[in-house]
């Protein structure tokens, strides 16, 4: 099988080789072990965290992978225009050879580092006297459509580079960071992938929930403090599902908590601010209602007499937040986004602003509980609701990365500082 052959480094030293799938072809190798055979292309070893695989080593499968990597003196892009830039599911790669600098792999890659200075086998046939310029190294696990996007970054090709990668693809290359240990390199792109995905607030492929999980992942993986809390935000905005209180921490995300680029609890972490972000809700539309009560209840006829404009306020602002399914006690306010509870509830408290059903004033029973208040006082409830939502969107009930990794032990260090 010809491979494309992307020449990232036209004098680099190393021929990364990327087999691509063969139907029926056991693609995942145990690198550790397939590392330590004397052989001419040989896989990178795994770091110390690299997911299990469930398909068992085949001696015969990394042997076809060394006798099918051939070095075609084609020009990238040659090949690529039937197909969109980046990564392919394990079962639909492409063989893709990359010619690249062992120089740059080393300082970007402690992995690559320690394969090729260490003592391990490929370092050892590598500084071999006569050993072959390109030397092959065979990558037989890896996304070699995805591995180009970041050795095009390594050796500073920007103009190789696309303007912003679908999130499946940033999701390969993050595969890829998390292998071989190279975040920083790739942080600069990261971030501004990142604020370019951002600004596209109405393309699904990166505001939609998948969208936002993968940029999750994504950010999680480079360990961008900032945009993973912007983003967790965000998910938590969007995310429907019913918890049934706040130890139900079964929370479904399109990313599963078993995932393998994912070490923390990240489901529960997101599951306990949904918890205190609804609770939170509940009592912002409650809170008018809390406003009038207390009004009446610093009275000193206690238990006093019950004012009726203040039921009747009371009354019809409940009345008003049932009808728009704003009511906390409704199923549809439990599954609704948030995003979508509180736009509405934006909307309600604006179209009522002037609705005198919904304004408490003193009224004229005599020893009534309202007539601690002086005349012209009063309290309209939408208006109320509308003063108290400016700030909903700035509630912020972000996940924070560090804590996130750390445990919550050193909230001092926390990059993004939060309460
Ligand atoms: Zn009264
Ligand atoms: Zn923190």
């Amino acid at each position: 099988m010809a491979a494309t052959v992307y020449q990232v480094d036209p004098k680099g030293d190393i021929l990364l080789h990327f087999p691509g799938s063969k139907p029926g072809s056991a693609l995942a190798v145990d690198a550790k072990s397939h590392g330590q055979q004397p052989q001419p292309a040989v896989a990178a070893p795994a770091p110390a965290p690299a997911p299990a695989r469930t398909e068992p080593w085949s001696p015969a499968a990394s042997v076809s992978t060394v006798t099918t990597t051939t070095v075609c003196n084609l020009s990238a892009g040659d090949d690529s225009s039937d197909r969109p830039e980046g990564s392919r599911s394990p079962e639909h790669r492409h063989a893709v050879d990359l010619r690249v600098s062992s120089s740059v792999l080393c300082l970007v890659s402690p992995v690559f580092s320690a394969m090729l200075n260490g003592p391990m086998a490929e370092g050892a046939a590598f500084r071999a006297p006569g050993s072959p310029r390109p030397f092959p190294i065979t990558l037989p696990e890896d996304d070699g459509d995805a591995f180009a996007i970041l050795a095009n970054v390594f050796h500073h090709r920007i103009e190789q580079l696309s303007f912003l990668p679908p999130t499946a693809v940033l999701l390969s290359l993050a595969v890829l960071v998390d292998k071989y240990a190279c975040a920083p390199a790739l942080m600069p792109y990261g971030v501004l992938w990142l604020q370019r995905a951002a600004n596209r607030p109405h393309e699904d492929e990166y505001a939609g929930l998948l969208g936002r999980c993968n940029l999750l992942l994504f950010a999680y993986v480079l360990d961008l403090p900032w945009q993973f809390a912007q983003l967790s935000w965000d998910v938590l905005l969007m995310h429907r599902q019913l918890l049934k209180d706040e130890t139900d921490y079964g929370l479904e995300l399109p990313i599963p908590p078993e995932h393998e680029l994912l070490r923390h609890d990240l489901h529960g972490e997101i599951a306990r601010r949904k918890a205190r972000l609804r609770r939170d809700i509940h009592n912002m539309l409650m809170d008018p209602v809390s406003r009038v009560t207390s009004q009446l209840a610093t009275h000193g006829h206690a238990p006093g007499p019950t004012c009726p404009n203040a039921a009747l306020a009371i009354g019809n602002y409940m009345a008003l937040l049932d009808a728009n399914n704003l009511s906390p006690w409704r199923p549809q306010f439990e599954t609704d986004s948030f995003t979508a509870i509180i736009n509405r509830a934006i909307e309600v408290a604006a179209d009522a602003g002037d609705n005198p059903m919904l304004f408490f004033e003193m009224c004229s029973r005599y020893r009534c509980a309202c007539d601690t208040m002086a005349y012209g006082e009063g309290v309209h409830l939408a208006r109320e609701l509308g003063r108290l939502l400016k700030g909903a969107w700035e509630w912020k009930l972000w996940v924070c990365l560090d804590c996130l990794k750390n445990g919550g032990e050193s909230r001092d260090a926390c990059r993004v500082k939060h309460w």
